[in-house]
């Protein structure tokens, strides 16, 4: 499975409609400073719900939402609203339909070659509201996190590898610094049944 493309709507920068094409193996995003290639990785972790622990550039939610005063602190009109969608190519089958069905609450997902996650935050005059889909279908942010979870993909996780992470892991004890190898190899997982199962 891997990110086939990503679609930004009204999102930090991109203010107009922008679908992102991502190879399988490797892609690279180049430009010059400012245009807008962070905001891209932004724009994952908002939508895959990741944001929280992985340190997305946003003081709150709605700071995400594309502001064409966003340098003069200008405020601006019409609807304060922002959409990412990440698009997954799931032909190798990572996710199983019925786990997708499963998350979905509902058989109305398509074949699920694609898994399409969407997430929407908008805002009104005194709050704002956050809206997850997957395959179009609404569904919470746990449904998210647990099909997620099923493909290896945490909030915890290094899927995504921040500015600033590896330093942190070559400053880490040994210790620490195991821990994030058995999370990647799937052993921390076993590590906690085991303390269950011992509590028991
Ligand atoms: P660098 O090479 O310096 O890392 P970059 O390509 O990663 O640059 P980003 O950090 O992705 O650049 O983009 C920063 C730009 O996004 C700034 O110009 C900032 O004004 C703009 N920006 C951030 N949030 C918003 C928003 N809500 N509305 C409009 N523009 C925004
Ligand atoms: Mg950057």
């Amino acid at each position: 499975m891997y990110i086939k493309a990503l679609v930004l709507d009204n999102f930090k920068s991109f203010g107009r409609k922008t679908k992102i094409p991502f190879y399988e193996d490797f892609t690279v995003v180049t430009g010059p400073n400012g245009s807008g290639k962070s905001n891209i990785i932004d724009g994952v972790l908002f939508a895959l719900g990741l944001a929280r622990t992985r340190g997305i550039r946003a003081e709150k939610l709605t700071d995400l939402i594309y502001n064409p005063g966003h340098e003069d602190d200008a405020s601006s009109s019409g609807p304060r609203e922002a959409t990412v969608e990440v698009i997954l190519d799931n032909t190798d089958r990572t996710l199983e339909r019925s786990q997708v069905v499963n998350a979905a609450g509902s058989d109305d997902v398509g074949d699920v070659d694609e898994i399409r996650i969407r997430r929407r935050v908008k805002e009104t005059e005194d709050n704002y509201y956050s809206y997850y889909y997957l395959n179009d279908r609404s569904v919470n942010l746990s449904d998210i996190q647990d099909l997620l979870a099923q493909a290896g993909v945490t909030p915890e996780g290094y899927n995504v590898v921040m500015q600033g992470d590896v330093t942190e892991i070559i400053n880490m004890t040994p210790y620490a610094r195991r821990e994030i190898i058995d999370e990647i190899a799937g052993v921390a997982e076993f590590d906690a049944k085991k303390e269950d199962a011992f509590a028991e």
